[in-house]
């Protein structure tokens, strides 16, 4: 079985939609198809929630209307018969009457959750009705009568497995089942989501789930590149990662792929295909356990990084220090991202802001606090850096005109980072191409 997943931009016209039943009736073997929102409506209905948790709601009807002419337009190009018209029309008119009829009550969180959730719902039901339509035989599988978070927001995904096979069961006669990507519902039962981009994690939760043959993840580029295609000339797919140096990539800024979603491919070594929905023909990334040995494979940038330096003389010769700056960190539910450190000074950063103003006024007791922001952390992602002679003079080398606020390295066998101004990005990345890609 595979699972297939593809992103908004896939389905987010009609003939795009038309090409994407192609693809799948022309694959062998069964597979699960996810979907998302057509591209732009889950941002259109982020848009109306916010509108009505305000309660302004002329500005939530005019969003609404307007995604609604979209949505009709959208249908008549898609389907060919006057019957079939008729179909995508009575599911046009149901969910804008949902829409209309949330925004009429009272809106709370719970309710905007709901809302976003129809953005799937619908994509996957007019791609239904095209199959249907073509006389591709499929399925729908609704994605919140299985997909779950717990208490933490953490995907469960062995109750997930364990609801998926009864229902695959009695599905085995189908080649095509299509679901929504990015939807789930919570511990309370009620309808929340994975996140925004969270289809490509429905498709890693699902692949993993039923220990699937291959996740392909659909985008409308051909693979993750070497380097970041709107900062960098010239950059090229790469054709092998490791689930690792993958996983370092996407949480490190390659927009191609939700962070979260190797995690559960990785635990299961079901292999994730990136591919070219414009360009089917093109070998795309395979990430996957093997991965090829190449020294340098990727280099990604991550910005609005705060970089944090606690300096103190207590440090000298203490132990337990760290664990107690770690704890404050902790506490507020913070992550750590790089740390570096000298026997008296400590420096770490942080990707969320959101709790920097407690978090330093705790710090302070530690010694003295200096605090960078706007800082990006240039990620240089391989195999066995650490092996090869050189690795670093290399990176250096490329990096002579750069200044550098942090280096982190031999964390892993596949990253190198390295932290500076966000200003210096856009010079970092191109020298390193030149430099350690040759490109
Ligand atoms: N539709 C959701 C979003 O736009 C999920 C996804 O597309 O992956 O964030
Ligand atoms: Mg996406």
């Amino acid at each position: 079985m595979l699972v297939v997943k593809f992103g908004g931009t896939s389905v987010g016209k009609p003939e795009r939609m038309k090409k994407i039943a192609t693809l799948v009736r022309e694959m062998p073997g069964k597979k699960i198809v996810v979907l998302s929102a057509l591209s732009g409506t889950t941002n259109t209905l982020v848009r109306i929630g916010d509108h009505l948790l305000a309660q302004q709601h002329t500005a939530a009807e005019q969003e609404i209307s307007t995604l609604e002419k979209h949505y009709e337009q959208f249908i008549k190009e898609l389907y060919g018969s006057e019957s079939y018209q008729a179909i995508g029309q009575e599911i046009v008119s149901r969910y804008f009457s949902l829409f209309r009829l949330l925004s009429a009550g009272k809106f709370d969180d719970r309710s905007y959750r709901e809302l976003l959730a129809q953005g799937e719902l619908i994509s996957t039901e007019l791609f239904y009705h095209h199959l249907q339509e073509i006389k591709v035989s499929s399925r729908l599988l609704p994605a919140l009568h299985f997909m779950s978070i717990d208490e933490n927001q953490e995907p469960e995904l062995e109750k997930i497995s364990e609801r998926l096979k009864p229902i695959l069961g009695t599905m085995s006669h189908v080649d095509i089942l299509v679901t929504q990507g990015y939807i789930c519902r919570n511990h309370k039962n009620e309808i929340d989501n994975l996140k925004r981009g969270g289809s490509d994690y429905t498709a890693s939760l699902m692949g993993a789930a039923i220990r699937a043959e291959e996740i392909q993840i659909w985008t409308d580029i051909d693979g993750m590149h070497n380097n970041d295609p709107r900062i960098v000339k010239k950059t090229v797919p790469i054709a092998e990662l490791t689930f690792d140096e993958a996983s370092e990539l996407a949480y490190f800024g390659a927009k191609i792929l939700h962070p979260s979603t190797i995690v559960p491919a990785q635990k299961y070594g079901v292999p994730v295909r990136l591919k070219n929905t414009m360009d089917e023909k093109a070998p795309g990334t395979i990430i996957s356990n093997k991965g090829s040995r190449g020294e340098f494979k990727a280099v990604a940038a991550k910005d609005g990084i705060t970089a944090i330096k606690i300096k103190s003389s207590r440090m000298l010769l203490a132990h337990g220090f760290l664990r107690k700056v770690f704890e404050v960190f902790e506490r507020y539910r913070t992550s750590i991202d790089m740390i570096s450190t000298s026997e008296v000074a400590v420096s770490l950063t942080i990707d969320d802001n959101k709790n920097l103003k407690p978090i330093l006024e705790e710090l302070t007791s530690f010694g003295t606090i200096e605090v960078d922001e706007n800082q990006s952390i240039i990620c240089i992602v391989g195999n066995l850096l650490s092996e090869k002679e050189g690795v670093l003079r290399e990176v250096f080398e490329a990096l002579k005109k750069v200044p550098i606020r942090m280096v982190s390295y031999g964390g892993s066998y596949n990253n190198i980072s390295i932290l500076v101004d966000s200003s210096q990005k856009d010079k970092a990345l191109n020298l390193l191409n030149e430099g350690i890609f040759h490109l």
